[in-house]
């Protein structure tokens, strides 16, 4: 819809001027795709991510992408672990979406690739999260040319997709 679509792939093979992490409060590497984008980005990341790290849930930071030229920044989000639903999962999970676009304003940059946040090892339930992703990426898609929702497996992707087409069939 518009300028807000869901794509299947490996989101350190999009070309986007940024290209967001799914990080944990230390931003150390990982597992997930913060394995994948600190590995395709080189150790200067680990040591960048250092400088500025504790990044609480909800908030964003944001690094060079070094040696993955497909982007120019990384941004470092941090969404929350699923606990049950009961402690604010989902006002933070917007928070974090909502942190790594305010930064990726405040630097001018017009597209922006998302992992599907807290939905792996954070155990976020899929069918919860991406309504509140894709409604924050709907929301603030004027102020850029293009926002992703970048699915590394199928499932993932039908998803997104399938909220993404249902959202844009109930604002018609
Ligand atoms: P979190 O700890 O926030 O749950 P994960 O990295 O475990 O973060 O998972 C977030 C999502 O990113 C999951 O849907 C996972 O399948 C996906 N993912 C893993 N590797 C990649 C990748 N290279 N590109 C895009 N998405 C990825």
């Amino acid at each position: 819809m518009g300028n807000v679509e869901v794509r299947r792939g490996d989101i350190t093979q999009i070309v986007a001027e940024a290209i967001v992490n799914a990080a944990n409060e230390m931003l150390l590497p990982g597992g997930g795709v913060s394995g994948a984008i600190h590995r395709a980005a080189g150790p200067e990341l680990a040591e960048a991510c250092k400088l500025l790290a504790p990044c609480p849930t909800g908030e964003a930071r944001i690094t060079p992408a070094f040696r993955l030229s497909s982007a120019q920044y990384i941004i470092h989000a941090v969404g929350p672990r699923w606990q049950g639903g009961r402690a604010n999962e989902a006002q933070l999970l917007e928070k974090a979406y909502r942190s790594a676009l305010a930064l990726a304003r405040t630097h001018g940059l017009r597209t922006v690739a998302f992992p599907s946040l807290s939905t792996g090892i954070y155990g976020y339930p899929l069918e919860e999260a991406a309504p509140i992703a894709l409604r924050i990426l709907l929301e603030e898609a004027s102020s850029f040319d293009l926002l992703l929702l970048v699915a590394f497996d199928e499932k993932t992707y039908l998803t997104y997709s399938k909220v993404l087409q249902e959202m844009g069939t109930a604002s018609r």
